[in-house]
């Protein structure tokens, strides 16, 4: 029989920044204890899974660690990972009708390349699993709505070319807060433009900006995009009490959202409140993904709660404004950008590793063709990284390259070789399912 939620639960226990460090074992266990002490795990609503370890193949197909997966990813982020995708499994073969994942550590911060951590991030959980969806499933239009007070710019970044993957996320306004980025601006590369929506909120905007955005924008899009696989990036620090930003959302906020989204899969994200907040608002998570009574999870103390003030209703209702017109006019918009783009787009990012003080840049250059969706370059330099300075360069064949593009991406890699200059060389070739290092 389908129950109505799986949860898979992975603690890491063993793994941590530093002993002090705010992403630590205690985040999960707190949660643990309140759902079994409110008898949650006994309900025939829901099912217990214990996650899977993901293997090299699952990693390298969405990322290209420098040098190697050995060098960062531990035995407890492919446990993470694994969990994301054990919940993937029972919903896809229809175990459970829906699934949160409830893991640790984090991933939406992680971006294609990776040569350290960043915030709190080293790979990304969610993209690891929305590109294993794709390769076991066939899955086809996958939505993500990120819910973390943090912008999900890794996630944005890994997708910003696939038009098939819609990134929704809301959060902090990055002039106040880490890592700075996810204005409306960035709606995707010419190919895959208005496929990345960014709905910035002002400081202290609570439960009713954010269900306003909801209800006026995000479940309109929504319904228009009409994914296969709707997928939410459940980071929990949108909270009122939580120490590393200033919102000002409640556990019935978080559990009255849930219910609306109704994703297929959460997988949790950030969260730093451990006590106040956490375990109430997974509990009202879970039970609202169950389809169960979610009305009296409350956090014991609402001393630091506030009313939300004017300034952030105005910047909700310009969100939702700017919003729909950005959504209507993406058609129209998207072909004038691939018109003026021509054969290919170049963008130079700067990449900083907060967490590992590494600082990287990248020209990332997306090919264009007219048989297919073309090919991707990245050149990578890192300084600061756990080897000193490294660089690398990449190619990334598509799932639908067509031969002659394939072609031209290992051409590239190979010319790249031979003028020296890189340490090391990479092939992702989404449709072989394979990193190659060339
Ligand atoms: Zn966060
Ligand atoms: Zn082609």
């Amino acid at each position: 029989m389908t129950a109505p939620l799986g949860l898979v639960f992975f603690p890491a226990v063993d793994w941590m920044i530093s002993e002090t460090h705010p992403e630590r074992q205690e985040r999960l266990i707190y949660t643990y204890d309140q759902i079994v002490e409110e008898g949650l795990l006994d309900l025939a609503a829901i099912r217990e899974y214990k996650p899977r370890v993901a293997g090299r193949r699952d990693i390298e197909r969405t990322h290209i660690v420098v040098p190697d997966l050995n060098n960062i990813v531990t035995d407890a982020h492919l446990v993470s990972a694994g969990g994301t995708l054990t919940a993937a499994d029972a919903v896809m073969k229809g175990e459970v009708k829906r699934a949160f994942a409830l893991v640790r550590p984090p991933g939406h911060h992680a971006m294609r390349v990776a040569h350290g951590i960043r915030g709190f991030c080293t790979i990304n959980i969610e993209a690891i699993m929305i590109d294993y969806l794709r390769k076991t499933y066939g899955a086809g239009r996958i939505a993500v709505v990120d819910t973390d007070v943090h912008h999900g710019d890794g996630t944005q970044e890994i997708f910003y070319h696939d038009p098939d993957t819609l990134f929704i996320s809301f959060h902090q306004d990055g002039h106040t807060l880490y890592p700075g980025s996810g204005f409306m601006e960035e709606a995707g590369s010419p190919y895959a433009f208005g496929a990345t929506i960014n709905l910035p909120l002002l400081p202290e905007t609570g439960d009713v900006g954010v269900h306003l955005l909801f209800d006026e924008l995000i479940r309109p899009i929504l319904d228009d995009f009409q994914p296969d696989i709707l997928i939410n990036s459940a980071g929990q620090d949108n909270h009122y009490t939580d120490m590393l930003a200033s919102m000002q959302v409640t556990a019935q906020g978080y559990a009255r959202l849930a219910d609306k989204l109704k994703a297929d899969i959460a997988v949790l994200e950030g969260g730093y409140s451990i006590e106040a907040a956490l375990p109430y608002v997974n509990t009202g998570i879970v039970l609202a993904m169950a389809g169960l009574d979610y009305s009296r999870v409350l956090e014991p103390d609402r001393r630091d709660l506030r009313p939300e003030g004017k300034h952030t209703a105005a910047r909700v209702a310009q969100l939702v404004s700017d919003g729909r017109a950005l959504w209507s006019a993406r058609g129209k918009l998207k072909a004038e950008k691939i018109a003026k783009a021509g054969s290919s787009w170049t963008r130079k990012k700067p990449i900083y590793y907060d967490t590992d003080g590494i600082r990287e840049m990248q020209t990332e250059t997306a090919f264009y063709c007219p048989k297919c969706p073309g090919y991707l370059t990245i050149d990578s330099s890192a300084r600061g990284s756990y080897f000193g300075e490294q660089s690398a360069f990449i190619a990334v064949v598509w799932a639908a390259s067509c031969p002659d593009c394939a072609k031209r991406a290992y051409d590239a890699v190979l010319r790249a070789k031979k003028q020296g200059g890189h340490d090391y060389f990479f092939v992702q070739d989404k449709a072989k399912d394979l990193l190659e290092r060339i």
